[in-house]
């Protein structure tokens, strides 16, 4: 996922909280200049069960990628800024947090001149989608060479879904809005639309703010998010409190939390991130390893085999499957077997997000 924002909004110090990295935040916009990329670790209580219980020589959790994507301002699709290069990382992630601020901090500068959340919402968005524009132009130009002038039939339908995503956007809406079928995702999927990828919204707010989770802003950036991105989750945080309770020591930190009653806002980021990427996992567990594996949604037994090793894949006899609520349950896997909760499961079914499994396969 990307971080994505204007300047001096707190997407560093997002960033560095979130990756607990050394990259400096300073109060200088362009300073995030190259992609900035960490791997967050997903937490899990369900995980650190199957580690307690099974005392792993190797434990390996989920993780979501995430890239600090430098400030893009008024103008970028234009070349403004960092502009295309901007543009180019935002194009390479494959979901977006979009940071607005909110904070008003008279020692930071913000490049607007003054804090207003909801015409900064505006400006990126239309940033991206002037950016779509411009990609659907020269697409059309090239399908419409194809379906009309040369009368290619297959091209017909690539012509429609892109005449679509140029209505939608002509009427300030995004590609992800639309609901789309099955043959129009795969014509997207080729496309790449800025505005087609899943997107979370997150507010910095100041540390009081975001203790009494009150601000005159909150309201209307929702309004805002219900009237242009119907659907859209948005997350209040605060970069300056995450920052102050992260260089605490644990004992001090868990006071702090107790005392203010608002916990850290990142799990809840994070795990909302790797939703939005349709992501899930399953585990495989014993005492060697144990292990979450990252599946797409929907993933049968012998892809999810193949996430493994290929030859887990191609050999693929079944699948020895655990519902790893099922196993906390019951205790151990032999109470789960006498329960009749232990199954095996053909090349046709669909893993589960947290299916502990064993693959049986021919070398
Ligand atoms: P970026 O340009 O969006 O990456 O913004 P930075 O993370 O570099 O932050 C710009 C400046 O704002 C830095 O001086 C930060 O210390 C400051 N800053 C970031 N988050 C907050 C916040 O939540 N509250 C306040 N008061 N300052 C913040």
């Amino acid at each position: 996922m990307g971080i994505l924002g204007l300047p001096n909004v707190g997407k560093s110090t997002f960033f560095n909280v979130l990756t607990k990295s050394e990259a400096q935040a300073e109060n200088y916009p362009f300073c995030t200049i190259d992609p900035n990329e960490s791997r967050v670790a997903i937490s899990d209580d369900r995980f650190d069960w199957l580690v307690t219980h099974y005392q792993p020589l190797s434990k390996v959790p989920a993780f979501l990628n995430v890239v600090d994507i430098a400030g893009l301002v008024k103008g970028a699709s234009e070349g403004q800024g960092l502009g295309n290069a901007f543009l180019s990382h935002v194009s390479a992630c494959e979901a977006l947090f979009h940071l607005c601020r909110v904070f008003e901090d008279a020692d930071v500068t913000h490049v607007e001149g003054d804090v207003n959340p909801t015409r900064d919402l505006e400006i990126i968005n239309q940033e991206l989608r002037l950016k779509d524009l411009a990609y659907l132009e020269s697409a059309l130009d090239k399908v419409e060479k194809l379906a009309i002038r040369a009368g290619d039939k297959t091209k017909k339908a690539e012509l429609d879904c892109l005449l679509k995503v140029k209505h939608l956007l002509e009427e300030k809406k995004f590609v992800r809005q639309h609901d789309w079928n099955d043959k129009d995702i795969e014509i997207l999927n080729k496309h790449l639309f800025l505005t087609g990828k899943p997107l979370v919204y997150l507010v910095n707010l100041n540390e009081q703010d975001y203790i009494k989770k009150k601000n005159k802003w909150l309201p209307k950036i929702k309004a805002w998010i219900e009237e242009n991105d119907p659907g859209a989750v948005l997350i209040p945080f605060s970069g300056a409190f995450e920052l102050k309770v992260i260089e605490m020591q644990p004992e001090e930190r868990e006071n702090y939390i107790k005392e203010t009653g608002v916990p850290s806002a990142l799990d809840k980021i994070i795990k909302t991130g790797y939703k939005a990427l349709q992501l899930e996992y399953f585990f495989t567990a014993g005492k060697d390893e144990v292990k979450a594996w990252t599946i797409q949604k929907g993933t049968k037994a012998p892809q999810a085999a193949g996430r493994i090793h290929t030859d887990f894949e191609k050999g693929f006899i079944m699948a020895e499957v655990m519902k790893v609520a099922d196993l906390i349950e019951a205790g151990n896997e032999n109470a789960v077997k006498a329960a009749g909760k232990y199954r095996q499961q053909g090349r046709n079914y669909v893993v589960e997000d947290g299916d502990v499994i064993l693959f049986k396969f021919n070398a």
